[in-house]
């Protein structure tokens, strides 16, 4: 042991935050969400409530909860939604508690969601978002990467292609804007902006503790 071991700066307690991921569907959104919740184990992904039929590569409980309309219309009439929206004709939601639960213990979350859960969110808890508006390098590689995951019925796609423009259009609310032509890319550049905002000053709950400790240190 050192004689002196320096304060445990390391330690600082922190506000969680809630990193929001918008962007329409294609965008590679998802591939972003699940390889930084894999890499960084101080962030959460929120799982959401949906109507929408379970595709094939997708386990309930892991991608989504899949409900029925009733039992969606309960939770939100019972306010056990944070936040919910009709998206290409399904009912999204993402369940309060774990986002409360969460902020409480200094962890963060991540959301995948779109634009109007993001405005909703926001006006709740603006100070704790941090939102991120991925942008596709064109609708036609959109088109492409909707088609090359083949989980889709081509009514579907057609629908989601109509609905990326009304999502795309409301970029302008968002704190960060990515262009995902390189997925590599896109991913260090969602890192560093996770790592910038953990460091904000607003956010470093323990900070003063520290600085005092700091100051009172003998030299
Ligand atoms: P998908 O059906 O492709 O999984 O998702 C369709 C859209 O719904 C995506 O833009 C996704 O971000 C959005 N979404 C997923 N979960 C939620 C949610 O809980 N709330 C809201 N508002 N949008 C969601």
């Amino acid at each position: 042991m050192p004689d002196n071991p320096r304060p445990p700066a390391a330690r600082e307690t922190r506000r969680g935050l809630l990193l929001i991921l918008s962007s329409p569907s294609g965008a590679g959104k998802s591939t972003l969400t699940r390889n930084l919740v894999r890499e960084d184990h101080s962030i959460r992904l929120s799982v959401s409530v949906t109507t929408r039929g379970r595709r094939p590569s997708e386990i309930d409980g892991v991608h989504y909860r899949f409900i029925e309309k009733d039992d969606f219309e309960g939770l939100r009439d019972r306010g056990d939604l944070l936040e919910w929206a009709e998206v290409h004709g399904n009912f999204y939601g993402t369940p309060r508690k774990p986002v409360e639960q969460a902020l409480a213990a200094g962890e963060d979350m991540m959301f995948d969601i779109d634009w109007q859960g993001t405005r909703q969110i926001v006006e709740k808890m603006d100070e704790d978002v941090v939102s991120v508006f991925i942008l596709p390098p064109s609708l036609q590689e959109l088109r492409a990467r909707l088609e090359r995951r083949a989980e889709d019925s081509p009514e579907v796609i057609a629908r989601r292609l109509r609905n990326a423009r009304d999502e795309i259009a409301h970029w302008g609310a968002y704190d960060y804007v990515l262009v995902n032509d390189d997925l590599n890319r896109t991913y260090m550049d969602l890192k560093s902006i996770l790592a910038a905002e953990r460091l904000r000053r607003a956010r470093r709950t323990g900070l003063k503790g520290f600085v005092d400790g700091l100051l009172g240190e003998g030299t």
